[in-house]
C-alpha cells in the first residue's frame, strides 16, 4: 500500500518541471498545427498533458489571439454537454466556525483579521441545516478555519453527524463534502467513519516562495504537509478528493501547470484523479489589501483557465462559488462549471439569521470570510440555471450507493451519465420544485423533464424514472439510479 510518510511535495510539484513546461508551451505557443491537434485529441475526451496545457494557455495568452481563445472556449463547451449535459450540481457551504490561528494573508479568518469569531453549537448547526433545508439544498460543503483548540476533529464529525440527523419537512443533508486544514491519516479516517463525500482543500499556490510569503505562520505555514494532504487522505480511505488554486495569489500559468502535476500524482498513485477541481479568484475580504496581490487574473484569463482545464481533465467536477459576479457565473459555467453554490453565506450562523428576517443578503458580514457577489437565493439561482437551459441537480446517488473513487470514475468514463446523472438530477429537481419551486418553478421543471426525458438512452431506465416521478408527485422522496 502506498505509505503516506514517503509522500513529499517536491516529488511531484517540481519547480523546475513546471518552469520547463512553461518553456515548451512558449516555444510552441505559434505553431498552429501543433495547436490543433491538442484540440483534437481534446474531443476525443482522453484530456490532454501538462505540454499540451501549456502550449494552449501560451497560445491564447495574447489578448488579441480572440480566434483561438473562442476556439478553446467552443471545445470546452462541446466537451461540457458531452460529459455533462445541462446539468450543475448545486450546494451550500455550512461555515460552522470562524476561528482560525493562520496568518493567511489573503483570507478574512486570518488570526489578525479583526473578525468576530464565532464557532456554532450543535444546536446552531442544526438551526443552520434546517435553514440551509429550507432552501432546497442536498449538498454542502463544511467549512472551518484551522484552531485545534477551538475546533478540532472531533467537533467537526460532531458538526456532521448533526448535519446528518436533522431534517426539515422532506429537507434533509444527504452529502457532506468537508473543507477543513491539512491533517493526520488518522483524523481523515475518522471523517471518512462520519460519512465525508468529499474532503477538499485548495493549495492556494503551487509556487512555494509565494505560499511561504502568504502563510508567515502557523500550521498551514508547513508547505510539504499541506500538499501532501490529499494523500493522507487518501490513504485514511477517503476517496473522493477536490483539489483547487486561488487564482491572483501567483502567475496563473505556473498555478495551472501546478494543478496538472498534482492530478497527475494523484492518478499515478492512487489510480485515481481528484473529484473536484475548484475554480476561486481572489476576492475582497475584511482586512485583506486587494493591492499586495498583483497576478489578479482578468475574466478573460479566468475563462481561458476554466476552458482549459475542462479540455485537461474532462472527467472531474469543476466548481465556481458565489465570489463571481451573476451574469460572469452565468457566462463560465457554460464553459465547462459543473456544480456551483446557490443562497451561499459566508459568515458563521449567517443562513438561521437570514431565515429569521426573510431576507436575502448574507446578514452576518463581520464573521465572513470574503465577500459573497451573487447574493441571489438558491431559488433564483436556479430558476436563472433554468431558464438559460441548464438543469440544475441536487443528486447526491453517487455517494449514498458507494460509487465514489474509482467506480465513479468508470460511471463517468463510460458514458453511463446519461442513465444515470441525467434522471437522477430530473428526479432531485422535481423534488425541489415540488417542495420548494413556486408556480413558475414548477412549470420550468415539468417543461425540461418533458424534453430531456427523451436523452434517456436505455428504455428500461425511461420506464424506471416514469416510475419514480410518478411516485415523487405522489409526496414520496429520495429515489435514485
Ligand atoms: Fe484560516 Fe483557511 Fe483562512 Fe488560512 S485560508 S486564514 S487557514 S480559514
Ligand atoms: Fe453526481 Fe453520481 Fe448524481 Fe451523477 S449520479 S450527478 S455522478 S452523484
Amino acid at each position: 500500500m502506498f505509505d503516506s510518510k514517503s509522500a513529499r511535495s517536491e516529488d511531484f510539484i517540481n519547480h523546475d518541471e513546471i518552469i520547463k513546461v512553461l518553456e515548451y508551451g512558449r516555444d510552441h505557443k505559434n505553431d498552429s498545427e501543433m495547436v490543433d491537434n491538442i484540440l483534437k485529441k481534446a474531443e476525443t475526451l482522453s484530456g490532454l498533458d501538462r505540454y499540451e496545457v501549456s502550449v494552449l494557455l501560451h497560445a491564447c495568452e495574447n489578448e488579441d489571439n480572440c480566434e483561438l481563445r473562442e476556439k478553446i472556449f467552443k471545445m470546452a463547451r462541446k466537451i461540457k454537454e458531452a460529459i455533462y449535459g445541462r446539468r450543475i450540481v448545486m450546494f451550500a457551504p455550512l461555515y460552522v466556525s470562524n476561528y482560525c490561528i493562520n496568518g493567511c494573508k489573503y483570507c478574512g479568518y486570518h488570526c489578525g483579521s479583526g473578525i468576530r469569531r464565532k464557532k456554532l453549537t450543535q444546536e446552531e448547526v442544526a438551526e443552520e441545516c434546517r435553514a440551509i433545508e429550507a432552501m432546497g439544498h442536498k449538498r454542502i460543503a463544511m467549512e472551518a478555519g484551522e484552531d485545534p483548540k477551538n475546533c478540532d476533529i472531533d467537533y467537526i464529525v460532531e458538526c456532521m453527524k448533526t448535519a446528518y440527523a436533522t431534517k426539515n419537512g422532506n429537507g434533509e443533508i444527504r452529502r457532506i463534502n468537508v473543507n477543513i486544514a491539512a491533517t493526520t491519516v488518522e483524523n481523515y479516517k475518522k471523517l471518512k467513519a462520519a460519512g465525508i463525500g468529499t474532503y477538499v482543500l485548495f493549495q492556494e499556490t503551487y509556487h512555494k516562495p509565494t505560499y511561504e510569503n502568504l502563510h508567515p505562520f502557523g500550521p498551514k505555514s508547513d508547505y510539504d504537509y499541506h500538499t501532501t494532504a490529499h494523500d493522507r487522505a487518501m490513504q485514511g480511505g477517503i476517496d473522493d478528493v477536490g483539489i483547487g488554486v486561488l487564482y491572483g495569489l501567483y502567475e496563473y500559468k505556473y498555478e495551472v501547470i501546478g494543478t496538472m502535476l498534482h492530478v497527475k500524482h494523484l492518478e499515478d498513485t492512487f489510480g485515481i484523479g481528484p473529484h473536484t477541481i475548484s475554480i476561486p479568484r481572489i476576492r475582497m475580504a475584511e482586512g485583506v489589501d486587494l493591492e499586495l496581490f498583483p497576478n489578479i487574473v482578468s475574466d478573460e484569463q479566468f475563462k481561458t483557465i476554466i476552458a482549459v482545464l475542462r479540455l485537461a481533465v474532462p472527467y472531474t467536477g469543476m466548481i465556481i462559488s458565489t465570489r463571481e459576479e451573476k451574469n460572469f457565473r452565468d457566462e463560465i459555467i457554460s464553459l465547462g462549471i459543473s456544480q456551483t453554490s446557490g443562497g451561499s453565506c459566508t459568515g458563521v450562523g449567517g443562513y438561521s439569521k437570514r431565515l429569521e428576517d426573510g431576507g436575502s443578503g448574507c446578514d452576518d458580514q463581520s464573521t465572513a470570510q470574503f465577500k459573497v457577489s451573487d447574493e441571489r437565493t438558491e431559488a433564483e439561482v436556479s430558476k436563472a440555471l433554468l431558464k438559460n437551459g441548464y438543469i440544475p441537480s441536487f443528486c447526491t446517488a453517487c455517494y449514498r450507493a458507494g460509487r465514489t473513487g474509482d467506480r465513479f470514475m468508470q460511471l463517468a468514463k463510460t458514458g453511463n451519465i446519461s442513465n444515470c446523472c441525467l434522471p437522477n438530477a430530473m428526479l432531485t429537481l422535481a423534488e425541489y420544485a415540488l417542495d420548494y419551486g413556486d408556480d413558475e418553478f414548477k412549470k420550468l421543471t415539468f417543461d425540461v423533464i418533458k424534453s430531456e426525458r427523451e436523452s434517456i438512452s436505455e428504455e428500461k431506465v425511461k420506464v424506471k424514472f416514469d416510475e419514480y416521478l410518478d411516485l415523487i408527485k405522489s409526496g414520496q422522496r429520495d429515489f435514485r439510479f
